[in-house]
């Protein structure tokens, strides 16, 4: 079907498309634009010039010599039809979101007609845009409050517990080995008991910042209870575990928290478990390393004994 439009309701149109706040352009099949509207060159930046006869790229060193006000990133727009162009133009049709040097958000759409002819359309998004990258702000720092303990900032119980899963299944897919390693601090009720639930709470911190410094970069840690942390150590031996947390036990030994109480040192007891593959059921592995704390816990205290030399 195709509609003959009244030339009256063409001047209103004609009218409407001057007063648009959405930018218009057409162009020929020489690239040169033969119509725009004040919309559009304001979004390119050149509200005072006529950009008819000029081809894109003509239009580019114009905005460069003479682009004020937002301004979306055209050159790389252009680098981006380049693209399309090599690849055979096949899209009649085609839609994106540029971001302006100010700031500011242009939804871009373009449309080929016969003989060439292309239109394109721009939109300001800004608010839309900034609505949605809020939004996914947000989810992101939720999805982050959902993982880490608030107290220390380490991954809370949960992440932990799933990121051990997943090297669970890893390990035994492809026959690695891993250790895992459980913390308690020792004695932590005395230091509430004595120093209040503030000092408490510094020791956890402070032990989580001990922890962070110790870990390699594939090493997961995680607060698994109370005053109760775990390590997961990919790749690594029980002889290597208990190397590094006997490093760590001994380094924390030669520390005082003088902030709390001239003087004031706290310890921890772990237990190590390694995992190789089919060696074990998952919640086994959690256990055996329990096992091998409460060990260190029931022979005196600020150790660290691997499952190994419990079995
Ligand atoms: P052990 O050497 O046998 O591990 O003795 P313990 O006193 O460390 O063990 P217990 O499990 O009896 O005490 C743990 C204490 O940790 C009890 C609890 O009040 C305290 N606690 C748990 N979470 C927190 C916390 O977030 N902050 C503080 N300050 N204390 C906590
Ligand atoms: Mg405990
Ligand atoms: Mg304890």
């Amino acid at each position: 079907m195709n509609l003959e439009i009244p030339f009256d309701i063409l001047l209103a149109l004609g009218q409407y498309i001057n007063e648009s706040e959405i930018g218009l352009a057409v162009q020929g099949a020489d690239d040169r634009f033969q119509f725009h509207n004040r919309a559009f060159a304001a979004m390119v930046g050149l509200e005072t010039r006529s950009l008819v006869g000029l081809t894109f790229d003509e239009m580019l060193v114009s905005m460069r010599a003479h682009a004020s006000g937002p301004c979306p990133d055209w050159p790389k727009v252009r680098q981006w039809l380049d693209g399309e162009r090599a690849g055979g133009q096949t899209r009649m049709f085609r839609s994106f979101e540029v971001a302006a040097q100010d700031g500011r958000w242009v939804l871009v759409t373009q449309q080929y007609h016969e003989h060439g002819m292309l239109v394109t359309l721009c939109t300001d998004v800004t608010e839309k845009k900034q609505t949605e990258l809020a939004l996914r702000a947000a989810r992101d720092e939720l999805e982050r409050l959902a993982m880490t303990d608030e107290l220390t900032g380490v991954p809370n119980r949960r992440h932990f517990l799933a990121g051990m899963e997943r090297e669970y299944e890893r390990l035994n897919r492809y026959g690695h080995t891993a250790c895992l390693a459980l913390f308690d601090l020792d004695h932590f009720k005395k230091i509430n008991d004595m120093y209040g639930h503030a000092a408490g709470d510094t020791v956890l911190k402070h032990f989580a910042g001990v922890l962070r410094r110790h870990i390699r970069g594939e090493d997961v840690i995680g607060r698994i209870g109370g005053e109760e942390f775990a390590l997961l150590l990919p790749e690594t031996t029980v002889q290597g575990a208990a190397k590094a947390l006997e490093r760590m036990r001994v380094e924390l030994n030669a520390l005082t928290l003088d902030d709390i109480a001239p003087g004031f040192a706290y310890t921890f007891s772990a237990g190590i478990s390694e995992m190789t593959k089919n060696k074990m059921p998952y919640k086994e592995w959690m256990t055996s390393a329990d096992v091998a704390l409460y060990q260190a816990k029931t022979s005196g205290r600020n150790k660290v004994v691997s499952h190994e030399m419990v079995v």
